[in-house]
């Protein structure tokens, strides 16, 4: 299944002039008369880079359900519905008109991210006509000429932020494959020990010397759940080499593993805490993009729990703050004491990390965040921003939209992400914000 990109508009704003520049064949009939455009279209093409289904789509009219531009109408909302990504087509040159602002109204209130291209701009620049846009609430329009070709490139671009995510991420695939785990931590933190319990048997060699050599491995097992996959895994792949080299090889690997993964089991060694490259570790799970469960290994072996636990706690409150609320189990992966609990949370990082908000909740959220807390001046002008959509999940991205959304300062993104991370039930999962603007 290839995302579904409608075209919609009212007729004559050049629908099916850019169905035919998207596609790159004269597929649809272009004609000066409006409404030619009668039934559906569609085709495959690329958009963003992206193989998509592109949908003509006959000419968004008002006007009652028993007329033919009525019945028009009708099939266009059933395309806008369907899709994955509208581009609601505007004509720049005759400007916003009544029923432009209905039906802009109108896709706000849609499941897919719609976004606005203004055509027929040739020749006059991409911000014209971009002002009076804003109005409808779209976010900031894209200007394009689809009959000269121009500003087609800049629609590529912005139309791939917004595509929903690939179609091997989907969830039906996702199901039959199996959840890809690394896990990471410094040498001797009990990482190979873990696996060992997990498994349920001395599959591998465990020692006390770090560096000890042992050959790479890829495992995969089954619980009740589904399967496992455990990536390469920084420390368990560690080559006899000289102890200098060590540190700056885990690094590596544990960029690999993390590129691999979709969740990395952080383990800590309980006696020594978290310390600075504990946190390097996590910071870059956090870089990559992954979801990460903190085993808190060793447990068997600590006197005071209470003051342990605290110690962590305060760890990640202070330095790591994108981790806020991150699920911690403590365990022993000796004693094999706890260790069943680290799968279930595991599973329940995923789904925060899988997690889709669809529109409308994501726009109810987003007005009350915006209204308790109004962005900040930058340079001295006020940001607006008008809507958000969360364009995908793994890890979940929203996109904000206004006029000088770009520009929106560090501490007002960390605000907006804290606040969904706290109304969406998401901690210890990094959550990507891109603010999109006007010039
Ligand atoms: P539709 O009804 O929305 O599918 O519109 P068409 O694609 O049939 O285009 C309607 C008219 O607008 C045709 O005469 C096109 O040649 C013209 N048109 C389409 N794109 C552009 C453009 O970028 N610039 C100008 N000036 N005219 C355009
Ligand atoms: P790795 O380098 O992270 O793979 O660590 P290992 O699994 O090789 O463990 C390092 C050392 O810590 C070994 O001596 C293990 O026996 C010990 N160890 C691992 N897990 C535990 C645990 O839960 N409790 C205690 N007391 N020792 C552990």
């Amino acid at each position: 299944m290839l995302p579904r990109i409608a075209i919609i508009g009212r007729p004559n704003v050049g629908k099916s002039t850019l169905f035919n520049r998207l596609a790159g064949r004269k597929l649809a009939i272009v004609d000066d008369t409006p409404g030619v455009t009668r039934d559906r279209k569609e085709t495959e093409a690329r958009l963003g880079g992206r193989a998509v289904m592109l949908l003509d789509t006959a000419g968004l009219e008002e006007a009652p359900p028993e007329t033919v531009a009525g019945r028009m109408r009708a099939s266009s909302e059933i395309a806008a519905r369907q899709a994955d990504l509208v581009l609601f087509v505007i004509d720049a040159r005759s400007g916003i008109t009544p029923s432009d602002r209905a039906f802009a109204a109108w896709l706000r209130r849609q499941p897919a991210p719609v976004l606005l291209v203004a055509n027929k701009t040739e020749g006059r620049g991409g911000g014209m006509a971009a002002y009076e846009a804003y109005e409808l609430g779209l976010g900031d329009p894209v200007a394009i000429s689809a009959e000269h070709g121009e500003g087609i490139a800049d629609l590529h671009t912005t139309a791939a932020e917004l595509l929903p995510e690939e179609e091997d991420e989907d969830a039906r695939t996702r199901d039959n494959r199996p959840l890809r785990m690394a896990i990471v931590g410094r040498p001797n933190a009990g990482k190979s020990t873990l696996l060992n319990a997990l498994l349920g048997e001395e599959r591998m060699i465990t020692g006390p010397e770090p560096g000890l050599t042992r050959d790479a491995v890829a495992v995969e097992w089954s619980d009740d759940e589904g399967k496992v996959r455990l990536v390469d895994t920084a420390g368990m792949r560690k080559k006899a080499r000289i102890i200098e080299n060590l540190e700056q090889m885990s690094v590596g690997s544990t960029i690999a593993a993390l590129k691999e993964a979709e969740v990395a089991v952080l383990v800590l060694d309980g006696l020594l805490g978290m310390d600075e490259q504990d946190l390097r570790i996590a910071r870059l799970a956090e870089r990559e993009g992954r979801a990460v469960v903190i085993a808190l290994n060793k447990w068997d072996a600590i006197e005071d729990r209470p003051a342990a636990r605290r110690a962590l706690t305060d760890v990640l409150t202070a330095s790591l703050a994108q981790l806020k609320g991150v699920e911690v189990v403590t365990l022993s992966a000796m004693t094999g004491k706890g260790v069943d609990r680290l799968m279930p949370a595991v599973r329940k990082t995923m789904e925060r990390w899988n997690k889709r908000v669809p529109t409308g909740e994501l726009n109810r959220w987003f007005e009350a965040a915006v209204a308790k807390h109004t962005p900040p001046l930058a340079d001295g002008r006020r940001i607006k921003l008008r809507y958000a959509t969360m364009p995908k999940a793994r890890p979940p991205t929203i996109a904000v939209f206004g006029p000088r959304a770009e520009d929106l300062p560090e501490d007002y993104r960390r605000y907006l992400v804290n606040s969904f991370r706290e109304a969406f039930d998401m901690p210890g999962v990094p959550i990507r914000l891109h603010g999109r603007g006007g010039k």
